[in-house]
């Protein structure tokens, strides 16, 4: 029988990652990616729960060693009380718990150049980089896609991974979601220091902002600040930016550098009320974007992906249309609700150490210290963050 036909598009980690789980079903995978070279280039980096871990480790994408997928095994939660000083708040320590890591951080630009290498050499994939999209019709049962150049393919599924923002979502879907800016402003860079065992991820709750301290390797942290928007433009300046990274790093570090430029991106919310139409499945953040304060973003891509992989697996080893309402539907009752609680969840604990009231704070310091003495909660947070909720 033919292989079914699907086409990728999109050049980010999503676009890539679809791409190689879905070359191992028996399909034929066209990826579209645009201009792939800023996301080579990027300095930010990303955080991995143990069981996306072990799904990617699966794909042998990579060899796997710590270089490039550097381990977290503890998680500290601090607030900055009066006279700026720090105060843990909250700890998991999964050495003394269970042999699970909390977290992996990986470099975008390494995985990135990791999966397009692998991309390049895969039979399976056809690569169209650059190739730019001018619009994407029904011709007979099919879905045909149309590239600038006039050049015209059928395919059998279309899954648009083309980020938040993307012309394409929304001139097909319109504006069907639920959407909100945050008014604030994500800065990313990465940090050199004395060498430590940095196995530790922290990150800190003050007011207006949240620092996050991610390890990537002895000498190296990367740090995502996100901060409101008017607050940033008071700062406004490089050396601004520096001088308060610094004051929250030598909590934990000495002779700081700083290694990379500074990354700057909108904060926001959205989730989408349409997974599909005709054919075309939304994937990655063009289906939902979460605050990156819980490191989540990427995480629940790949939950959707490995939903999306069994479900196509089983399809087409039975022969069955691959792009078919029913199928899309089957995904699309499985994430759906899972995404839309776990973006809402997200932006509660955003809401929750953000709010500045003096007697909220009290009563949500008192729950958080409740928690920091349960095994119990700690095991339920944990395992929440790492496989998201099953519903
Ligand atoms: C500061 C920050 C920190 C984060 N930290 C974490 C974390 O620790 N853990 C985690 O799990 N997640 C994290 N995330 C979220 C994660 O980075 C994103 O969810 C993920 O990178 C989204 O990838 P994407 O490929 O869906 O979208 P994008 O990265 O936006 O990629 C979309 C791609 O599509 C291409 N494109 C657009 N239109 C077209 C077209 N018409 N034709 C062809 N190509 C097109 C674009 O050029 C782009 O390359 C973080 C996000 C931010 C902002």
């Amino acid at each position: 029988m033919e292989k079914q036909k699907v086409c990728i598009v999109g050049g980010g980690l999503t676009g890539l990652i679809t791409a190689i789980a879905l070359s191992k079903l028996n399909l034929k995978i066209d990826l579209v990616t645009g201009n792939i070279e800023k996301n080579l280039k990027s300095n930010r980096t990303v955080a991995i729960s143990q069981n996306n871990y072990d799904f990617l480790k699966k794909l042998n994408i990579f060899k796997f060693h710590q270089k490039e997928f550097w381990p977290s095994s503890k998680m500290q939660l601090y607030t900055i009380e009066k006279k700026e000083k720090f105060h843990e708040i909250f700890e998991i320590d999964n050495k003394e718990r269970s042999k699970k890591q909390i977290l992996y951080m990986i470099e975008n630009s390494k995985i990135m150049q990791g999966m397009f290498n692998y991309v390049k050499a895969n039979s399976s994939i056809t690569l169209k980089s650059k190739k730019i999209i001018s619009s994407i019709t029904s011709n007979g049962l099919l879905k045909s896609v149309k590239y600038k150049n006039s050049e015209n393919s059928k395919y059998h599924l279309v899954i648009i991974c083309t980020g938040h923002n993307s012309d394409l979502v929304k001139e097909l879907f319109h504006n069907q979601s639920i959407e909100k800016s945050y008014e604030e402003v994500s800065i990313t860079t990465t940090l050199g220091h004395d060498s430590i065992k940095n196995n530790t991820a922290r990150q800190i709750f003050s007011g207006n902002e949240i620092i996050a301290f991610l390890p990537i390797s002895n000498k190296k942290t990367s740090i995502v600040w996100t901060i409101k928007k008017d607050a940033m433009y008071k700062l406004n300046k490089s050396s601004m930016f520096k001088k308060k990274i610094k004051f929250y790093a030598e909590y934990f570090f000495k002779n700081i550098k700083f290694l990379t430029t500074m990354e700057q991106k909108k904060v926001n919310l959205l989730i989408r009320q349409k997974y599909y139409q005709d054919r075309i499945l939304l994937f990655g953040d063009s289906l939902h974007v979460v605050h990156p304060l819980a490191g989540q973003g990427l995480n629940m891509i790949l939950r959707d992906l490995i939903n999306l992989e069994k479900t196509l697996k089983n399809k087409t080893t039975l022969g069955l249309d691959i792009g078919s309402p029913d199928v899309l539907e089957e995904f699309t009752k499985e994430a759906k609700p899972r995404n839309f609680a776990y973006a809402l969840g997200i932006d509660l604990i955003r809401n929750t150490f953000l709010f500045e009231k003096k007697n909220f704070k009290i009563l949500r310091n008192k729950i958080i210290s409740k928690a920091n003495k349960s095994n119990f909660t700690k095991d339920l947070f944990y395992n929440i963050a790492d496989e998201g909720l099953k519903l």
